[in-house]
């Protein structure tokens, strides 16, 4: 089968490989849809510690049930199509315990240290089977549509601890496709007003065709400040979300924020620069809560599954750009350039 196969550091090679052998427990998906992520751009870019080349990547799939060796798999059958938690866990520890599994060190993820959809085939672990990590999907919502489900139950994590309410306004710095998510899931909680701020134009215009309230140029100014000021009547924004890997966005979510506010840094800084200059000052006098994000709970997925299903989240919006599997590297520059949303990549058949 034909198969994006990550080599190394800009080496995405999209070449012939073994179809998957099932062993016991394991099933088999015909893959019908894998968005690229983020991390997945990163990965080329820059390499991941996590990811031991040859790796086949591709987290954000929906494929269909095409072989069993589960013969204990209750909730699915061959034929059905279906969606993927990727997070296998692997023994016990405080954070399971506690309902935290995403942070946990024992586990292991589809398309770091198994093979991931960006091929016609892609085995399910026995161990995700086992912890009933497959969902059937059971609406006529498009695959392409449902590859999403992975990223909007990052983005669910994040508001399981924010809260967002009838009484907040909320910023999201970052329009890209995590950042519009974050708008839009504010707006479905009941958000009075969403902002999405950007220092690219191009995604403002594309950010603006969605349901939120507005949209703010960053400027190397600071005026994207004065604006996000003016627009909350001075007081700044209740929930400020930095969806953008930059250390300036997090310190402008600390300046926009109202008293009292909550903010959460959503994207991680470069490993190589770790440390950001931050005007801490404005969490001890606004009396700042800070929250991170990290990967997603099973319960997140399930919730974001659940909404894409819905017909309430526009997951049709943001996929902008459908592309063979022999095109998979100009996902990248498309996402870079800002003119994509999200790329979703067609496999094909076997
Ligand atoms: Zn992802």
């Amino acid at each position: 089968m034909k198969a994006a196969v990550y080599q190394g550091k800009e080496q995405i090679i999209v070449q012939n490989v073994p179809e998957p052998v099932l062993e016991a427990g394991e099933v088999l998906l015909q893959i019908e849809a894998c968005s690229v992520c983020g991390t997945d751009l990163r990965t080329y870019r820059h390499g991941d510690a996590k990811i031991t080349p040859p790796r086949i990547l591709g987290h954000e799939f929906c494929g269909r049930v095409i072989e069993s060796r589960a013969p204990d798999l209750k909730n699915v059958k061959v034929g059905d199509r279906v969606v993927v938690y990727i997070v296998i866990l692997h023994g016990n520890d405080v954070y399971i315990e506690m309902g935290r599994a995403n942070l946990t060190s024992h586990r292991t993820t589809i398309s770091y240290h198994h093979d991931g959809a960006f091929a016609p085939l892609m085995k399910v672990p026995a161990a995700a089977v086992a912890q009933g990590n497959i969902f059937p999907v059971t609406t006529e919502i498009s695959s392409r549509d449902m590859s999403i489900s992975e990223p909007l139950g990052c983005v669910m994590n994040a508001h399981s601890r924010l809260g967002v309410g009838l009484k907040d306004t909320v910023a999201v710095i970052g329009a890209g496709p995590i950042g519009i998510m974050h708008a839009l899931v504010s707006r479905l909680q009941g958000a009075q007003k969403v902002y999405v701020l950007d220092v690219n134009a191009e995604r403002l215009k594309m950010a603006a065709q969605f349901d939120i309230d507005g949209t703010v140029l960053v400027t190397p100014d600071g005026s994207h400040r004065e604006k996000i000021k003016e627009l909350t009547g001075g007081l700044g924004t209740s929930v400020t979300i930095a969806a953008v890997s930059s250390a300036a966005a997090q310190n402008d979510a600390l300046e926009i924020a109202a008293k009292a506010g909550r903010i959460n840094f959503f994207a991680g800084l470069p490993k190589s620069a770790p440390v950001a200059p931050l005007n801490v000052n404005h969490i001890h006098y606004k009396e700042l809560e800070i929250s991170g994000s990290y990967s997603e709970k099973k319960s997140d997925f399930r919730a974001a599954v659940a909404l894409i299903e819905s017909g309430r989240f526009p997951a049709d919006k943001i996929v902008t750009h459908t592309l063979p599997i022999e095109r998979i590297t100009e996902a990248f520059t498309l996402m870079e350039s800002g003119e994509a949303l999200k790329v979703c990549i067609i496999p094909g058949s076997v």
